[in-house]
C-alpha cells in the first residue's frame, strides 16, 4: 500500500526497531514510547482496522501479540502488560494499517 509508513517499514524502505518477525507479522518499537518497551505487532498485510482484517491474519496477529507480551514482560521485568487496538480516527487511530499495541506496565508507574 502507497504512502503507508507501515507497509515502508514492512517493506525495508524505512527503519525500525524490530523485536519479532515472521511470515505474517512483525513487531517493532513504537517511536513515541507510552512506556519502556512499547511494541507495536502488525500483520505484514496491509488493512485498515479491525473489521477488515481477515479472521485468519486476525488469528496470527494474536498468536504474535502472545509472543510479543511474553518477551516484554521477561525483557522489561513488567508487573503486568496492557494490550490496546485503537480503530479508527474517533478511537485515536492515526496510522491506518491495523497494529495492537503491547505495553508493559510496573507497579507504581
Ligand atoms: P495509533 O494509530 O493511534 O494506534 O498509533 C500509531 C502508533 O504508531 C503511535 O503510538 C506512534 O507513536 C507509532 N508510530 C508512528 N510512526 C512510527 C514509526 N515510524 N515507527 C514506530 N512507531 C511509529
Ligand atoms: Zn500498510
Amino acid at each position: 500500500m502507497e504512502n503507508c509508513i507501515f507497509c515502508k517499514i514492512i517493506n525495508g524502505d524505512i527503519p525500525a526497531n524490530k523485536v519479532y518477525e515472521d511470515d505474517y507479522t512483525l513487531a517493532f518499537l513504537d517511536i513515541r514510547p507510552s512506556n519502556h518497551g512499547h511494541t507495536l505487532v502488525l500483520p505484514k498485510d496491509h488493512f485498515e482496522n479491525i473489521y477488515t482484517l481477515p479472521d485468519e491474519t486476525l488469528a496470527r496477529l494474536m498468536l504474535t501479540v502472545k509472543k510479543v507480551s511474553l518477551a516484554v514482560k521477561d525483557s522489561m521485568d513488567a508487573d503486568g502488560i496492557n494490550i490496546s487496538m485503537n480503530n479508527e480516527e474517533a478511537a485515536g487511530q492515526i496510522i491506518f494499517h491495523a497494529h495492537i499495541h503491547v505495553i508493559p506496565r510496573k507497579s507504581n508507574d
